[in-house]
């Protein structure tokens, strides 16, 4: 039989329903693989005692025919969504040992439907950064390997998320993209990350960072896993007076639609002055797939992209430095203590907040302030409409979705970028920031590898709540593309060497 740790969430679901196993030993296989691999750093807390217990009450509930469409499955959830009872922090000193009285309703759904929690998992400090290097617990590691030992990021914020799916530490994980946060790490980790359309999943008892531009959207092994997930994370909820109320499609029945009479997008702002060779071929490649499958392709243009990373560092910095204001050693975590109550916050938030999240409240309070609000606030927010506006003049058009590369390369060395200058690290976002500006749902799907074998991704942008198109496509990309695994190298063997 495969090892448990290597099925897809569709095959184990169809395990579970054959009692081939049960959600137990599925549960306990994952709990073996996590511990065997720390050295990946993916997990900040496990919880195999809720684990344990949450599998047995699947198994008891599959028995008895009331499974719900995730009953069984072990799940890891990123460590910005809030866990009733069991400590969240963002990865970030400031929270300490915080532990929420409450659900966030993305994770409180994935309950509801039968899935597993096996631990929380690492990412940026309040998700800001690429590359999972902000972590206050420190970087993860990217299952894959460049020449043979050389430590990779594995992308970020949702960096503990795509690593542990990529090392099958867990069969699908929860994430948040504000940039870029689920598809640069899914396309670094050779794993599938879906964006959603903004408001399509609730944000309430996720950590903001820039409201308008958090979603929350999974990551998993394939196309399919990541439409499973998506049907029980989807959903209106009243509590989020952003997020949208229509109906939760059945997401997994886009799969294997034919691509016929489809018509995507080529941008051509998106050929990037010194784009890598093999990133171009990629791209070509992935339009020739799709146009093997049925669909037309079409040169479309998208003039302000230009603008969206420099309106993109400006949005969102202003809104973290508001949503951030929380923190100040008095509701929450951490508090240093001080002469008086102003010395009490600046020790608080000087000791509790990373170089990142400083460099962010700086910038987000300076671009607010009353001198400068017109000059780069405002602005930003004029570019952000004109950013939208070219996708809605480009769908309006009749195209379906839009195919670009995931990310300028693939992952890079662990301390290799951003240390002398943050921009080079700003720059990954390149592709990914403009479906946040826009509301757009993203896909990364991985679809090849770069000439040192380390595993490339590309993405699809689909108009607004039209996740379905995204499935489609996306799975046609994966089946040409092939499936990519790392080469184990991680687990620590249990004799001495
Ligand atoms: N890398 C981007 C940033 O640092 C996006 C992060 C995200 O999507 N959460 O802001």
């Amino acid at each position: 039989m495969t090892e448990l740790t290597a099925l897809t969430i569709a095959e184990a679901r169809a395990g579970l329903a054959k009692k081939s196993f049960t959600s137990l030993e599925l549960t306990d296989a994952h709990l073996k693989a996590i511990e065997a691999a720390r050295a990946l750093n993916a997990f900040v807390l496990e919880t195999p005692d809720q684990a344990r217990t949450m599998a047995r009450a699947a198994d008891e509930k599959i028995a008895t025919g009331e499974g719900g469409p995730l009953a069984g499955i072990p799940l890891g959830i990123k460590d910005l969504f809030a866990t009733k009872g069991v400590r969240t922090t963002a990865c970030s000193r400031i929270l300490g040992n915080f532990v929420p009285p409450y659900e966030s309703t993305v994770t409180s759904q994935l309950w509801r439907d039968g899935a597993v929690l096996l631990g929380k998992l690492n990412n940026d400090e309040f998700a800001m950064g690429s590359s999972n290097e902000t972590s206050c617990f420190g970087p993860v590691v990217n299952p894959w390997r460049r020449d043979g030992d050389t430590k990779l990021v594995p992308g970020g914020s949702s960096g503990g998320s795509a690593s542990a799916v990529a090392a099958s530490l867990c069969m699908g994980a929860t994430a948040t993209d504000t940039g870029g946060s689920i598809r640069q790490p899914a396309a670094f980790t050779a794993t599938v990350g879906i964006k959603p359309t903004y408001g399509r999943c609730s944000r309430w008892g996720i950590v903001a960072f820039a409201s308008s531009l958090d979603q929350a959207g999974p990551i998993a092994r394939n196309v399919r896993d990541t439409a499973i997930l998506m049907r029980s994370m989807a959903g209106h909820d009243p509590k989020d007076t952003t997020s949208v109320d229509r109906p939760v499609p059945d997401y997994e029945a886009a799969i294997g639609k034919s691509l016929r009479g489809m018509k995507i997008g080529i941008p051509k702002e998106y050929r990037l002055d010194r784009m890598p060779q093999e990133i171009e071929k990629l791209w070509s490649q992935g339009a020739e797939w799709l146009k093997s499958a049925g669909a037309d392709l079409v040169e479309v243009s998208l003039p302000h992209t230009r603008y969206a990373l420099p309106a993109y560092y400006i949005v969102a910095p202003a809104e973290a430095s508001s949503n951030l204001a929380r923190y100040d050693g008095v509701r929450y975590g951490l508090r240093v203590e001080g002469r008086n109550i102003i010395d009490m916050y600046e020790k608080t938030r000087a000791e509790g907040f990373g170089a990142e999240v400083r460099r962010r409240i700086m910038i987000g309070t300076y671009v607010l302030s009353a001198g400068y609000y017109d000059a780069y606030y405002l602005r930003a927010q004029k570019v952000r409409t004109l950013i939208k506006k070219d996708f809605e003049d480009c769908f309006a058009g009749g195209v379906h979705a839009i195919l670009t590369p995931a990310t300028p390369s693939a992952a890079f060395g662990i301390g290799e970028k951003g240390r002398a200058d943050p921009i080079e690290m700003y720059l990954n976002d390149i592709f990914t920031v403009t479906a946040n500006m826009a509301g757009l749902p993203g896909i990364a799907v991985p679809s090849g590898k770069d000439a040192q074998g380390l595993p490339l991704g590309l993405q699809l942008i689909g108009r607004p709540f039209d996740e379905e198109t995204l499935f489609s496509l996306g799975e046609v990309i994966e089946q040409s593309a092939g499936r990519f695994k790392p080469e184990k190298w991680w687990t620590q063997s249990s004799t001495p060497a």
